[in-house]
């Protein structure tokens, strides 16, 4: 297949976990027989510098122009005391906007070779497979009138029933292609929204008689997320309940630096980035983990290109490296010393060939 990638690697550890994500697709793409044509941009920091735009039209025109995206991570000190246009993460936010991705999908799943660095007992850890599909560009965080005085503020919590309805589509989907099971998390004792959000997703569901669905408060999903997480296949939720369920749950796992994510808009076309930050701290020292990266690059093949073989290769290769001991600093407990972003790489790429 041939396919064209927008490579975004951004600011601080993004470009390092970037490129080594980038020498993961040109490893498959010589195994496999694939041709991915990657055309870089600029975004955050990094386009700021360059242009003083977080998000140059440019970047948006590439990306329209892909079959998908790569980003590795926006954002810094060296910005904070920008004006608010320009913020790095203002470009972060305009590209989801522009491009339309409205789902934002962060698969949880146990990592047997990690299990310790949970902070939940291993049983309960162990059986994590989960994923949390959130909505990205409405809600709270979007939505007008919005108002700030000295002395009064107002947000505004607003969907329609367009914005709810794809979102629980792309959820529907998800979960037929899993265990088929699906929670719907809402606040619909008090809200609104929620009260349109459970009406909507009651009328969706008979034309996915397959999955079962279970209406669900976030006040007590948040706690059984820590308590019998097993319980849970696909989670669906407004963007502040998703925000703040789905860094609940990543903490599950062990390590901010394993954990892929997409954020789509329900036609196969995603922009893929590791859910952390831009790790200032330890930019340019070339120790940051570059699993999530690598692990968004498997969650492209598979969901992008249904390129499942390949995908499954990649995790595998992940997995065994970590499973064979080596972990690059933030794993690391004791035993061998660790190894840098590049060797960690290389060994992944070793077993790929
Ligand atoms: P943002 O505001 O951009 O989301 P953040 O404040 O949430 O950023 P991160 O940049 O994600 O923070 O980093 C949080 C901590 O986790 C930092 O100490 C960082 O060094 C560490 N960290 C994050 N990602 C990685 C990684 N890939 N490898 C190693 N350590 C990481
Ligand atoms: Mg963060």
């Amino acid at each position: 297949m041939e396919k064209t990638i927008t490579v975004l690697p951004g600011d601080g550890i993004g470009p390092e976990v970037t490129e080594a994500a980038v020498k993961v697709l040109q490893t498959i793409a010589k195994r496999y027989n694939h041709i991915f044509n990657l055309q870089y941009a600029l975004i955050g920091g990094a386009a700021i510098d360059a242009c003083e735009n977080p998000l140059p039209e440019e970047t948006v025109e590439l990306c329209t122009q892909s079959d998908a995206v790569l980003l590795g991570a926006v954002g810094g000190p060296k910005w904070d005391q920008n004006p608010s246009h320009l913020r790095p993460e203002k470009g972060l936010l305009a590209i989801r906007k522009q491009l339309g991705l409205f789902a934002n999908i962060r698969p949880i799943k146990a990592i047997p070779a990690l299990l310790d660095a949970s902070p939940l007992k291993k049983e309960i850890a162990q059986e994590v497979d989960l994923v949390i599909v959130r909505e990205l560009t409405g809600g709270l965080y979007f939505a007008e009138p919005r108002k700030k005085t000295n002395d009064y503020a107002l947000d505004s919590l607003v969907y329609t029933r367009e914005e709810i309805e794809r979102i629980v589509d792309t959820a529907f989907l998800l979960a037929r292609s899993r265990r088929g099971k699906l929670a719907s998390v809402d606040k619909a004792n008090v809200l609104d929204t929620s009260k349109l959000w459970r009406q909507i997703v009651e009328e969706k569901k008979v034309g996915y008689p397959d999955v079962e669905v279970e209406h669900m408060l976030v006040d007590s999903t948040a706690m059984k997320l820590i308590t019998k997480p097993s319980a849970f296949d696909v989670i669906v939720t407004e963007n502040m309940f998703g925000d703040i369920l789905s860094d609940e749950a990543s903490v599950i796992t062990g390590s901010l630096g394993m954990l892929p994510s997409s954020s789509t808009r329900g036609d196969g076309f995603g922009l893929y980035e590791p859910i952390h930050g831009s790790a200032p701290d330890i930019a340019g020292k070339n120790i940051a983990n570059p699993a999530a990266a690598i692990l968004s690059v498997a969650m492209m093949l598979r969901d992008a290109f249904q390129m499942e073989t390949e995908a499954s290769a990649i995790e595998g290769a992940v997995f065994s490296v970590l499973n064979d001991g080596h972990f690059t600093s933030d794993l690391q407990t004791k035993g061998k010393p660790a190894l840098s972003t590049t060797e960690w790489t290389a060994k992944v790429l070793e077993e790929l060939d």
